[in-house]
């Protein structure tokens, strides 16, 4: 009898490919494994075995697999299980799911493993915890006795990475593995020498700043007989091994960044990992100071667990907001470039007393847009339907959707105007700014463009850590969970773009940010002082921020959430259309609302063009399905796909692209 494996292959396409298995390979075989097959014209790729069996299909002549990488399985069946199920869920192939899972080039059984304590450096020793801490934590272990996952609500800085590592420790006595999930990289640093102090070289860390040569060490020893008991790490530590997870920490829960966007697959990992503890019975813990609607829907409506945390730890108040309103004060011409005297006022008091400052503008580069004031002229990206942003210090114009660049030209390619103007203000100008006001000050910027490697950001984390660094400025990255004591003042530079936009989750998102970016002052001492900046000082938005009024924004917005049928009343799925030709995506679109509309009749929205058009060259159309709790959603989600299938394969549609973006943040 011949022996068959189904094999997956990093590629689009559904399902598993079925090679036939030579006899000398037959004993080597095993699910897990990855094999080289020959695949296209004349090509070979390498992919996974899925199963091995003995059923041959019809009709079909088959490949042989032509060689086995792996000795033993690198993939465990628990892993594959999840895979498929992230495939079904985010609508897309279970080979995008492999190409994202593994690291680039993982090697064979690797000589140089660490080998992990199998002590604590100091077995609990650590800070005692609070009476409020304590009680949370009996609380949360309450919970889980009835709620697999719980929900712990707790103010910016109430010691809720204390209680983590409490909870941490237990799970490691009990000799489970933990897995710390963080929305962005610059978290890791800070946190992973909080938890070495305790735990030592028990501890992995995983992300895309390492090499493919470290992740492969990290997956390798996942595997092992001796592996990391936590692993801290980024979205992607999803996909890792763990052969005894009793505990996921998902900290910053509310963070856009646990979705991936682009590529496929479009998962959002605090989803996916309270999927895979469920699946191996592990507790989990969501931690935010602003939850997600979603998640503080479900612990209010009795899915998750609810425990709150209503105070900073050692009885700091949480700072004070004072909002600016700069209409006015621009009205008054008493602004500074981006600076109110308020906040100019501030920073010099905290910079006298020794304090620090950070600085929050939510651009990059030095300014936004660049103008021919004669003409009106507006530098464009050639392939994107944007303008492109201009970064002084490299004297480049940018696209920030594709990438493109080009140096800033002499003179007005309309009209030889030499006096080309800049407006609005990214980091970069405010650096170079807030340098010119306080030239004694050390100023330093954290940004897409200053944090390209790890060092980088690990460095500027550091140094502002140890003050050696005053002032602060930076993107969204310095507004998620820092740690740094010695921070009196906060500045949000504008809050407008963010108050501004039209989507559904402006103002739920608005208020995290606004709130998390505050959280930074006055962690250890006294009060801090947040100095808000905005044109639209009368939005109530603006004093729920200020009260850290949380639950009246969350009911507030529930009420037009239910109305407009939004999540969490909903859940959504956006459909796009991508194709080089406007004329053709159009076409695309017009058929696929057809289609659509014939199967889910007006729960169907769209199509329209996605703010940005087109990007890269490609022209993008979106449409968006709105699906009520009731509906059979695997069922809607195999139509979805089926659509899709029937489409690609009409001729008129063979160079289109058609992807899903299933609860899309
Ligand atoms: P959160 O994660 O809620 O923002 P953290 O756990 O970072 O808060 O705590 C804020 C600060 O207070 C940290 O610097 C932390 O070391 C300190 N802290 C929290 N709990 C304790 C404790 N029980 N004993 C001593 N210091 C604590
Ligand atoms: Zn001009
Ligand atoms: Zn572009």
């Amino acid at each position: 009898m011949s022996t068959f494996v189904d094999v997956i292959l990093p590629v689009p396409l559904a399902g598993h490919f079925t090679y036939s298995l030579p006899a000398s390979l037959i004993s080597l075989a095993k699910a897990g494994c990855r094999v080289v097959v020959p695949f296209g014209n004349k090509r070979t790729t390498t992919g996974l075995i899925a199963h091995i069996h003995q059923t041959q299909p019809e009709g079909v002549e088959l490949k042989e697999v032509l060689s086995i990488v792996d000795a033993s399985p690198i993939v465990l069946p628990a892993q594959l299980a999840l895979w498929q199920w992230m495939a079904d869920y985010y609508l897309c192939s279970i080979g995008e799911v492999f190409k994202a899972a593994l690291p680039g080039k993982l090697k064979g059984v690797s000589s140089t493993l660490h080998t992990p304590l199998s002590t604590l450096h100091s077995p609990l020793t650590l800070p005692l915890l609070s009476p409020a801490q304590s009680s949370a934590l009996s609380q949360i272990q309450e919970q889980w006795q009835q709620h697999a996952v719980c929900l712990l609500h707790g103010v910016t800085s109430s010691g809720k990475t204390e209680l983590y590592m409490h909870l941490i420790a237990e799970a490691l006595a009990s000799g489970q593995q933990v897995l710390y999930l963080l929305p962005e990289i610059v978290l890791t640093s800070q946190l992973t020498s909080r938890l070495q102090a305790v735990f030592g070289n028990r501890l992995g860390v995983y992300h895309s700043k390492f090499s493919d040569k470290v992740r492969g060490e990290v997956w390798q020893q996942q595997l092992s007989d001796a592996p990391y008991d936590i692993i801290v790490g980024v979205r992607s530590s999803v996909f890792l091994p763990f052969q005894r997870l009793g505990l996921v920490i998902v900290d910053e829960e509310h963070e856009a960044n646990f979705k991936q966007q682009d590529p496929a697959p479009r998962y959002n990992a605090r989803n996916v990992a309270i999927m895979m503890a469920a699946r191996t019975g592990a507790r989990v813990l969501l931690g935010t100071a602003t939850p997600s609607f979603e998640s503080y829907f479900n612990a209010r409506t009795g899915k998750y667990g609810l425990v709150t945390l209503t105070e900073r730890y050692g009885q700091v108040s949480l700072p004070e907001v004072e909002i600016v309103d700069t209409m006015e004060l621009r009205r008054k011409r008493l602004m500074q470039g981006a600076f109110s005297p308020r906040l100019l006022e501030q920073m010099h008091d905290a910079l006298d007393r020794g304090r620090q400052v950070i600085l929050f503008q939510n651009r990059r580069g030095y300014a936004p847009h660049i103008t021919c004031h004669i003409c009106g002229w507006v530098p464009r990206c050639p392939r994107c339907d944007v303008s492109l942003v201009l970064h002084a210090g490299a004297n480049r114009m940018t696209c920030h959707y594709c990438g493109w660049s080009a140096t800033v030209p002499a003179q007005c390619p309309n009209c030889e105007n030499t006096d080309l103007r800049s407006h609005g203000f990214g980091t970069e100008r405010i650096e170079d700014e807030v340098q010119a006001a306080f030239p004694k000050a050390r100023v330093a910027r954290m940004d897409l463009d200053t944090t390209k490697t790890r060092s980088a950001y690990e460095d500027i984390i550091r140094r502002f850590s140890l003050g050696e660094t005053d002032i602060l400025v930076g993107t969204q990255m310095v507004t998620k969970g820092l740690d740094f004591e010695n921070v009196s003042v906060v500045g949000i530079l504008s809050a407008d773009t963010m108050l501004n936009q039209s989507d559904f989750r402006a103002y739920e998102r608005s208020f995290q940010m606004l709130s998390q970016v505050a959280g930074r002052a006055g962690r250890r001492q006294e009060q801090g002082k947040v100095i808000l900046q905005t044109m639209s000082a009368f939005l109530p938005l603006l004093q729920q921020v200020t009260n850290n009024d949380y639950i009246s924004m969350y009911q507030e917005q529930m009420l037009e959430r239910r109305q407009f049928s939004y999540p969490p009343f909903t859940r959504l799925v956006f459909v796009y259309l991508r194709h080089r030709h406007l004329s053709e995506v159009e076409l695309l679109a017009r058929e696929t609302a057809l289609r659509l509309r014939h199967l889910f009749g007006t729960r169907v929205l769209g199509p329209d063009e996605p703010p940005v058009g087109r990007i890269a060259g490609q022209y993008l159309r979106r449409m968006m399905i709105k699906l009520e709790p009731s509906l059979p959603l695997q069922q809607v989600k195999q139509r979805l796909w089926q659509t899709r299938q029937e489409l690609l394969t009409m001729k008129t549609f063979t160079a289109a692209h058609i992807y899903f973006d299933v609860d899309p943040l």
